[in-house]
């Protein structure tokens, strides 16, 4: 069982490879978040022990063991953020990937340590317009990116989706329109404002390829390393 989980991870690692040789991007243009909620610490350790460093969480509790077990990772939180959590987060993380309110980036500003370097954030898009869906709709981003922008103990990335689930068509070209439409929004905040925000977390086991292709920068993978939750 052991080995099946670097043996997971490998394959990953390959399917990523093989993904940034087929868009002509070099391999080290796209860092893997292994998403590791809901599965045990010894996996996070063996993982770390074969390299892997940066670790990706949803669920404040649970991630906070973690983090106590494991101090030296990169810690990235990328589940939904109720406003009482957002303490402990600015506290314990380097990253948070799923900001989708004003009100709970301003916490984050307020809240991290100010011996603490910036929390790295990245503003979460309802790329596919969904109704229920968390997230800034792509308008209302344009207009509050550059309040996020100002907060004094933030640094803005770039962004973070989640596309809609595809039911039928799940090729290729499907999967990628709605990251194309993720990488034109960095493009337009970058133009409209002079920034070079860097990074776009946006792929995860079902979809990596298609992320890859359209300029993600980090992927975030759970399933297809740690196994099924
Ligand atoms: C769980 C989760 C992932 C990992 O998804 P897999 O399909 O298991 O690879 C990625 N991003 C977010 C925000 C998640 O909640």
């Amino acid at each position: 069982m052991s080995n099946s989980l670097i043996e997971r991870y490998q394959t990953v690692q390959q399917r990523i490879q093989a993904a940034c040789l087929q868009a002509d991007r070099s391999d080290k243009s796209v860092s893997l978040l292994a998403v590791s909620k809901t599965k045990p610490i010894k996996d996070i350790q063996q993982l770390a022990e074969y390299g892997q460093l940066c670790f990706g969480e949803n669920y404040l509790q649970e991630s906070l063991l973690k983090i106590e077990r494991c101090p030296a990772l990169e810690w990235h939180f990328i589940g939904p953020i109720q406003s009482n959590k957002t303490k402990a987060i600015a506290e314990h993380f380097q990253w948070v990937h799923s900001i989708d309110r004003l009100k709970i980036a301003q916490r984050l500003s307020q809240q991290r340590p100010d011996h603490f370097p910036p929390l790295n954030i990245l503003l979460e898009v309802n790329i596919s317009r969904e109704p229920s869906k968390a997230g800034f709709h792509p308008d209302v981003l344009l207009e509050i990116a550059p309040e996020i922008a100002k907060l004094p103990n933030l640094t803005l990335r770039g962004l973070m989706a989640i596309p809609q689930k595809l039911d039928g068509d799940t090729t290729l070209d499907a999967q990628r329109q709605p990251f194309a439409k993720v990488r034109q929004l960095l493009e337009q905040l970058n133009q409209t404002h002079g920034w070079s925000l860097d990074t776009l977390s946006m792929g995860m086991s079902a979809d990596l390829e298609a992320a890859i292709i359209e300029g993600a920068t980090i992927v975030r993978i759970g399933t297809d390393i740690f196994g099924k939750r």
